[in-house]
């Protein structure tokens, strides 16, 4: 659920600045790959806030052609969908700029909508959401949106969380640092990647990452780490599976998505833990492949 929204991605290079506009967002990438894998199979919902306006309409029609569910999505009056900028440097380095703070999914568990919003939510199984998610939140939304867990967790739902941590989007590291442990100590799957835990948390081995989040409550966690092995923590038990590496990286983008896409989708199909990391890891190889976060795929098989 929630995260950011409109990208515009300079494609010209010269004066004209001519900008390409896509969709998209950390959470959006997730349930993008998981509607992907799972076709009618799985009811992929996407939860967040718009405006009324046409780019708003445009999106939502976007996100729906992709087979994601839109109900889900509030669309608040005279609001406009946030908006950033990723700028391709001579390099290929990529640079993003933010025009977020007005972005309706902010204001998410704190509008009008949002009993009926939460009781929708609590029909469904599953619950998917990231740092990012967090982080956007207002103090008062955050909060409503963790007394929801609960609720969500006592009817049997299961959530799942993804760390995606990005400093700019927190007051401080401390702050983030005990939001992201809530969601931990909440976690059913938690999917985190061991880039942001060592940013954040300081720790300095995969398995000390694992440790973290385990004592914290988190039920299950499949720790990315690039091209390096997947640790999975499961039963009490800790995994390591190898990755092997991709001989095509263009775009590295939603690779950490793509993956968490493919290890739900095995997970949720019934399939063990293994599996579920071969899953994530054939549909990131697919992703990180082509450039762009939202790419076509073909869904991993068991
Ligand atoms: P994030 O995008 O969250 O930083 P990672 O970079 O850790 O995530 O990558 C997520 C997953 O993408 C990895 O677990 C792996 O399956 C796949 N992946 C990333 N980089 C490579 C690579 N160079 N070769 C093969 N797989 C990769």
């Amino acid at each position: 659920m929630s995260g950011e929204n409109i990208s515009g991605e300079n494609i010209s290079g010269n004066q004209d600045e001519l900008y390409q506009k896509r969709y998209g967002g950390d959470t959006y990438n997730t349930a993008y790959y998981l509607a992907q894998c799972a076709k009618s199979a799985i009811d992929v919902s996407y939860v967040t806030a718009l405006g009324d306006d046409t780019i708003s309409e445009d999106m939502i029609s976007t996100f729906s052609t992709a087979g994601v569910n839109t109900d889900l999505i509030e669309k608040i009056p005279g609001a406009v969908p946030g908006l950033y900028a990723i700028q391709t440097d001579e390099h290929g380095e990529r640079s993003f700029l933010y025009w977020r703070s007005e972005a309706p999914a902010r204001q998410l568990f704190q509008t009008p909508q949002s009993e009926t919003l939460k009781s929708e939510l609590l029909k469904k199984d599953w619950l998917y959401f990231s740092g990012i998610t967090l982080a956007i939140l207002h103090s008062k939304g955050r909060e409503a949106f963790f007394e929801f867990c609960q609720d969500f967790q006592a009817k049997g739902g299961k959530i799942a969380f993804d760390i995606n941590y990005r400093p700019r989007l927190w007051v401080s590291k401390d702050e983030a640092r005990s939001i992201i442990d809530k969601a931990y100590a909440i976690s059913d799957l938690a999917l985190p990647s061991y880039d942001d835990e060592t940013l954040l948390f300081k720790v300095s081995s995969p398995q000390e990452a694992i440790d973290r989040i385990t004592k914290l409550g988190a039920k299950e966690v499949a720790l990315k780490n690039g091209a390096e092995e997947v640790y999975v923590h499961s039963h009490g038990e800790t995994e390591k599976h190898d990755i092997i590496p991709a001989n095509i990286v263009t775009d590295t983008t939603s690779a950490g998505d793509s993956f968490n896409a493919g290890y739900l989708y095995a997970r949720l199909s019934g399939q063990d833990t293994p599996a579920a990391v071969k899953a994530g890891a054939n549909l990131a190889k697919q992703v990180i492949a082509k450039a762009g976060a939202i790419v076509p795929v073909t869904p991993p098989t068991f």
